[in-house]
């Protein structure tokens, strides 16, 4: 009478791990890929300030496709134009469940006077985690890529998403955010042959 339903349970048992593992694999494949198409620390148009999107067209909304692509494929929470070695000011973020979104010229509306200190990283600094300072609250204007006007307000987890993808519009890292003690830690981590000598 068990016979089928033990076979059945064995079954299961044995397939669902491999496909689990095989999916891991695959997702960590994509993961490497994206990430190498992803500008590193040192890559110098980390440093430099994104310029204003003047035209809303295909290609920039091709750029929005590409990022979102990369930023799933990196396993990432956002993702800016400068890390693609793109000089304009755009980013895409999926804070939570609904969905990606471009933000496109963005600017700071308002800024929530309460701020707190959790742990980033970021797909430009690998290996990289420290805690920054952030505002719990932000308002942001801009526009989504095809031109149509664009008001979010964000608290939390989304706030700080937002406001390190902002820093990168400018050329400002994680780095420039943290204490001392995390900069150096950090900095040792991505230069591990300047330590090493
Ligand atoms: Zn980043």
């Amino acid at each position: 009478m068990a016979h089928d339903h033990d076979h059945d349970h064995e079954h299961d048992h044995d397939v669902e791990p491999d496909e689990d593992a095989q999916e891991r694999a695959e997702k960590d494949a994509r993961r490497q890929l994206a990430l190498a198409q992803i500008r590193q620390y040192g890559d110098p148009s980390l440093r430099l300030k994104a310029n204003e999107v003047v035209e809303f067209d295909d290609d920039l909304r091709r750029l929005v496709e590409r990022m979102i692509a990369l930023m799933h494929d990196a396993q990432g929470v956002g993702l800016a134009a400068t890390q693609v070695g793109i000089l304009r000011r755009v980013f895409v973020y999926e804070p939570d469940e609904e969905g990606p979104r471009a933000l496109v010229n963005p600017v700071v509306a308002e800024r929530g006077e309460e701020s707190a200190s959790d742990e980033e990283g970021c797909l430009s600094l690998q290996g990289v985690r420290v805690p920054v300072e952030r505002a719990t609250r932000i308002v942001l204007e801009g526009k989504d890529e095809h031109g149509a006007d664009v008001h979010v307000e964000l608290d939390e987890y989304a706030a700080r998403v937002v406001q390190h993808e902002l820093d990168h519009l400018d050329g400002v890292l994680i780095l420039d955010r943290t204490d001392d003690e995390h900069r150096k830690e950090a900095l040792a981590t991505l230069r591990p042959r300047a330590v090493l000598r």
